[in-house]
């Protein structure tokens, strides 16, 4: 058939949108956008006819593609995924998953109105903070508390807030960048605060930052070196001390502790991360830290510190452009409570995660391995590997785990990684020495099956 016959025998918008077939996705999807999705489908079919890839009209195939075309638009870009990369604070994967037991508690507050700003007691307008800022100041002993965005912000906040147009003495080794473009200078500039650098990138001692005092000065501040070490010939200033400098100038010290641990890691045999209860009572006037890293908890940036300080932040017009809505606040406070009252090791994800024994991740790789014992042409060894806590904590310690290393004949590790990544829920995972590796760390009991699954798929499609 020539291409104007082709052309010509293909169905109008109008006659494809009244196909009997199509007729039940009216009631799930508007209009306009079936409509759309024909238009996409048919434009296609003339462009292959143009090209003349197509050398017949089938209208069971046109009407294929447009269900197709629904299907990908309607699933969700931003979806779950299984991460198997062992990566427990992983910021590309969603950072923290929020504690089962918070589940029925989100959904009443996203579906209901709620409390945010209102005082059911007083029957007035309420404050969106007081949900947090009580339980933060109870359980970790500091004047004042509040929440912002994330992290970034509680930087951004402070600086802005309480050394604009002044200086802020920061070492040379703490001149940080923790990645997604949040680098110490570049915040400092963009908070109004003039940078003053001391010491050298291993070496900064006390009479650095006195050297550096003038009447000019509004803060100290140190950054916890979160995502890399320094290591070997080195010096720094302890919390303490600085604390003692602050108090003897008369000038406020503030410390950006990133990850913001509220339980003691080397207790459970990880290496050792301050706690922001250590920071805090080394007397430093202001920490910040986040609450989707370590704490376990929601995207935030939690400021504590001084009243005076805090209360000065409260203030400032950014707050309001930094605010956190009420899923947030809600989970926060939930999780907060968690750690006020239960047992935070055992139902925050991201501290069970950090802490599981590794007999239990080896029988978890072992019993995925039986799982997969059916699934032809591919090979699984049980493997020893190292998980890492990322989201900048704990800088260069691998914890020992288990994994799967995973091979599929007639497949490239390459190709099965991709494969694996454009399963229903994607699949993430690590490429070791030719290898596809699943670290069993960041992986629940309950993903054992999406994955036996996604393999099975892939091995009856070879
Ligand atoms: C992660 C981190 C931040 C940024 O925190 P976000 O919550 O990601 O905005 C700032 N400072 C340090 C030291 C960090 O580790």
């Amino acid at each position: 058939m020539g291409k104007e016959n082709l052309f010509r025998s293909l169905p109008s918008v109008d006659q494809v949108l009244n196909e009997p077939s199509l007729q039940p996705l009216f009631s799930d999807f508007n209009r306009a956008f079936i409509t759309d999705c024909v238009r996409d489908v048919l434009e296609q079919w003339r462009k292959s006819i143009n090209e003349g890839k197509t050398t017949d009209v089938d209208k069971a195939r046109i009407i294929e593609d447009v269900l197709k075309s629904i299907e990908t638009k309607n699933s969700y870009n931003l979806k779950r995924v299984v991460n198997a990369t062992g990566i427990v604070v992983h910021t590309n994967l969603g950072r923290s998953l929020l504690p089962k037991a918070l589940e029925e508690h989100m959904i009443d507050i996203a579906f209901h109105y709620n409390t945010l700003e209102y005082d059911p007691e007083k029957g007035e307008r309420g404050s969106r903070y007081s949900h947090v800022e009580q339980l933060l100041k109870d359980f970790l002993h500091v004047e004042a508390a509040m929440v912002v965005n994330n992290n970034a912000a509680s930087v951004l906040l402070a600086l802005s807030t309480l050394a604009h147009d002044k200086e802020v003495v920061v070492s040379r080794g703490e001149l940080i960048e923790i990645g997604g473009s949040f680098r110490i200078p570049d915040v400092m500039a963009q908070s109004g605060a003039v940078l003053r650098e001391v010491g050298t990138t291993n070496r900064t001692r006390e009479s650095d930052y006195v050297d550096a005092i003038n009447e000019n000065t509004a803060l100290l501040f140190k950054a916890h070196t979160s995502n890399y070490r320094i290591i070997g010939f080195t010096e720094e200033v302890s919390y303490e001390k600085l604390v003692n400098i602050g108090q003897r100038y008369n000038v406020p010290v503030m410390v950006d502790l990133g990850s913001g641990v509220l339980v003691d890691l080397s207790a459970y045999g990880l290496a050792h991360e301050p706690t922001v209860q250590e920071v805090v009572n080394s007397g430093v006037d202001i920490v910040t830290f986040s609450g989707d890293k370590l704490l376990g908890g929601p995207q935030a940036g939690i400021i504590v510190g001084k009243k005076a300080y805090i209360d000065a932040m409260k203030h400032n017009p950014l707050t309001r452009a930094l605010r956190v809505d009420k899923l947030c606040l809600s989970m926060l406070e939930g999780v907060l409570k968690i750690y006020q009252q239960r047992w935070p090791m055992e139902s925050i994800p991201t501290l069970k995660m950090m802490i599981t024994p590794l007999s239990l991740l080896k029988e978890r790789a072992e019993r995925l391995k039986s799982m997969l014992e059916s699934v032809e042409k591919l090979e699984c060894i049980v493997i020893e590997v190292s998980s890492e806590a990322g989201g900048g904590s704990l800088p260069e310690q691998g914890i020992p785990s288990f994994g799967l290393a995973i091979k599929m004949e007639g497949m490239s590790a390459a190709e099965i990684s991709q494969a694996l990544r454009l399963n229903k829920i994607p699949i993430i995972a690590r490429i070791v020495d030719e290898n596809v590796v699943m670290d069993m760390r960041t992986i629940s009991d309950e993903e054992l099956g999406i994955i036996v699954s996604a393999l099975q798929d892939m091995s009856s499609h070879l």
